[in-house]
């Protein structure tokens, strides 16, 4: 669904992904972890059609990413960054039909999809009429995740979606995640710097470090054969928190 063929991105001569290969299944829920600054966003922002690769080829589907296809593919996949990234000026309404509006929906067609996403992703309707800065934090990321929703594309690329919410409205929301990930069948494309979010919603997990892929597999994979020192070590920080959460959610 998703093809990633030696791509490299460097920035002001500093590499920030390198010689990166990625084959993402459709409906299935990959995810990229790794500390900070190795890549993770930038990967994501490639596929978004966001940034452009020094070298190397993205496809989406069978249509290859290039500067006259960027838009039309950019209408196939939503994007969740972590806050939302709503307009501050605009509703929550406002921000999820942005698009949709702009691409000259009807009133009717506009209310019944507002509606059918307020309650696949929870939100209580009344709150659509309010502006980012009144709503929580974990609100304002079910309106995030409803605007990326909006178009229906096939395609979620969703970068720490969750990472600025407290631990018990995180696992809330990883667990309305799953649901939908599960019903809407979406190929999704997600960031996280947890083990146990990637552990949780991941079909599978690419581990990354500097710029590269250091291992991809199954949470198991990755605790049971680490590929490298660093995947073991990583694993290993972060098991407490994995732990936790599986805890929580019992
Ligand atoms: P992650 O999301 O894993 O934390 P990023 O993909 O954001 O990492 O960044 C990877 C590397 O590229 C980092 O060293 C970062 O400083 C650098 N970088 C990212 N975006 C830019 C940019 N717009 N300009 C310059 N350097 C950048
Ligand atoms: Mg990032």
């Amino acid at each position: 669904m998703i093809t990633l063929e030696d791509i490299s991105k460097s920035y002001d001569g500093k590499i920030a992904l390198a010689h990166t290969t990625l084959d993402l299944a459709p409906e299935r829920c990959q995810v990229l972890i790794g500390p900070s600054g190795c890549g993770k966003s930038t990967l994501l922002r490639l596929v978004a059609g966001l940034i452009t690769p020094d070298s190397g080829r993205i496809k989406i589907g069978d249509t290859p990413m290039t500067p006259q296809t960027c838009r039309a593919l950019r209408l196939r996949m939503g994007y969740v960054i972590q806050d939302g990234g709503l307009f501050p000026h605009l509703t929550a309404a406002g921000n999820v039909t942005l698009m949709a509006r702009h691409l000259g929906w009807e009133r009717e067609r506009l209310r019944k999809r507002l509606a059918e996403l307020a309650e696949l992703t929870q939100l209580p309707l009344e709150l659509l009429n309010r502006y980012p800065v009144q709503l929580s934090g974990g609100q304002r990321q079910r309106v995030g995740l409803m605007r990326a929703l909006m178009l229906d594309p096939e395609v979620l690329l969703m970068d720490e979606p969750l990472g600025a919410l407290d631990p018990i409205i995180r696992s809330r929301l990883q667990e309305d995640l799953k649901q939908i990930f599960q019903r809407l069948k979406k190929t999704v494309l997600l960031v996280t710097h947890d083990m146990g979010e990637a552990a949780y919603l991941g079909d599978e997990i690419a581990l990354m470090r500097d710029g590269v892929i250091l291992q991809r597999g199954s949470a198991r994979d990755l605790l049971e054969r680490p590929a490298d020192p660093f995947v073991a070590e990583f694993i290993r920080a972060q098991r407490r928190l994995w732990v936790e959460d599986a805890e929580r959610r019992l």
